[in-house]
């Protein structure tokens, strides 16, 4: 089990109530967070973006009235007395076409999608009607006289000219760029994607395949910041690794900032002698906003600011790494994008599953969804080190254990914070 910070072995600097708290820290970096300029882009690279205008409807949808089945159209004012009724059919409208006049007395041969004839008002299925000849012509007896409207699709059914259809803010998937396509946009103004610039530190790292040196560790942390952040909409690069050395760090970061929305910078940040981003971010004339937060993983977190970018000093443990990017970089890159529901979605549920641990700070334990006996519950998963890299390839959630709770038996309702749609491929 990680090292607790609590009495006896607090850093001298900050004591553990001088710290922000999760939720403050969250708090103080969105406010922060600067709103990204619009721009027009083609609609399906709009998918995963955030819409930047409110999109109303120009005409009705659907623009005119239309049969929803494959039948007859009829005049229901024609259908008097009782049934069954008998009426000749008489033309067609198929989609795709001008809708006709609806001769008096006689049925119009009809399919799905295609205008309603003018002056009909209503479809029967075919499956519900007997064809048949008389005097050599088509007929069809209906056994009961339908309502007016049936089966039919009427113009604005679906949204109402002039009605709004999305407004500025919305997340965009599939569902809501068929819409806009329905609404004969081809383009859409959404906010620009936000620029990421990843900056692994540590003598130590190498990447993957990369010849292995003695002591030397893969990096993958980058990897998992990078593939968030796109997922969210940004555009990420992972620059190359910066040496424990304040030098090097600070011409890195200078180099950074430029250009960048977000620097995200990864190990570094806690109390060891090497641990010399911070000094460096400073140096490069980042102006540190907070520095630790009282939770755990994570606790080294460094947030600050250069002009509009916005810069998060992540811990380097990977799954302190990882959880801090999730927890407080994807909503600020959701906010800088306009969304107006920036945060990780936070809801109630049992948790099973033990924890060892002492009091001291909130501990965000991470936990795998799962469904048993048909109701969601979270599993603690059995590794909680924080430098566990396989946390994450299961963990999609974590558990909120309260600051002064002991040790964790399995079976209490407790909050949990959802990273499905971050995470889940
Ligand atoms: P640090 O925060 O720099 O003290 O690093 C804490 C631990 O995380 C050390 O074991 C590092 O080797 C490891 N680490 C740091 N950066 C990365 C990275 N980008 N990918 C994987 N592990 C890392
Ligand atoms: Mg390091």
């Amino acid at each position: 089990m990680a090292v607790l910070c609590t009495t006896g072995t607090r850093p001298p600097e900050q004591a553990e109530h001088d710290m922000l708290t999760f939720d403050e820290a969250l708090a103080r970096l969105l406010a922060g967070a600067p709103r990204l300029n619009p721009e027009r882009v083609g609609l399906l690279d709009a998918d995963g973006r955030v819409l930047a205008e409110d999109v109303v409807a120009p005409g009705p949808l659907p623009a005119f009235d239309h049969s929803s089945m494959d039948g007859y159209a009829v005049r229901t004012s024609d259908l008097t007395g009782e049934p069954p009724y008998v009426l000749p059919v008489r033309g067609v409208s198929a989609a795709g076409t001008a809708p006709a006049r609806a001769p008096e007395g006689a049925a119009v041969r009809i399919y799905t999608g295609a205008p309603l004839p003018l002056g009909a008002d209503a479809v029967i299925m075919q499956e519900d009607v007997e064809a048949l000849e008389r005097d050599g012509a088509p007929h069809v007896q209906l056994a009961v006289r339908p309502p007016p409207q049936a089966h039919v699709r009427r113009a604005g059914d679906d949204l109402a000219a002039g009605a709004l259809a999305l407004s500025s803010g919305t997340r965009l998937g599939p569902g809501q760029l068929a819409l806009v396509a329905a609404l004969e946009r081809s383009s859409l103004v959404v906010s620009r994607r936000p620029l990421v610039t990843v900056l692994g530190t540590g003598d130590e790292l190498r990447s993957p395949g990369e010849p292995a040196r003695p002591g030397s560790i893969v990096e993958s942390n980058g990897t998992f910041v990078a593939a968030a952040a796109r997922r969210v909409g940004a555009i990420a690069r992972v620059a190359p690794f910066v040496r424990d050395d304040p030098d090097s760090a600070r011409a890195a970061i200078e180099g950074a900032l430029a250009g960048t929305d977000v620097l995200v910078t990864i190990g570094g940040v806690s109390v060891g002698d090497k641990d010399f981003v911070r000094p460096a971010l400073e140096a490069a004339g980042v102006s540190i906003d907070f520095y630790k937060v009282a939770m755990k993983p994570g606790k080294p977190l460094t947030v600050g600011r250069s002009r509009r970018t916005m810069v998060l000093g992540l811990p380097g443990n990977p799954a302190s790494a990882s959880l801090t990017f999730l927890l407080f970089g994807v909503p600020v890159l959701r906010a800088m994008q306009g969304d107006p529901k920036p945060l990780p979605q936070r809801r109630r549920m049992r948790v099973e599953g033990t924890l060892r641990r002492k009091p001291g700070r909130t501990e965000l334990a991470r936990a795998r969804l799962e469904v048993r006996d048909g109701v969601e519950v979270a599993v603690l998963a059995a590794n909680q080190a924080s430098g566990a890299v396989t946390s994450f390839a299961s963990a999609d959630a974590l558990v909120v254990i309260d600051a002064e709770r002991g040790d964790y038996a399995g079976g209490e309702t407790l909050e949990v914070i959802t990273f499905a749609d971050a995470l889940r491929a």
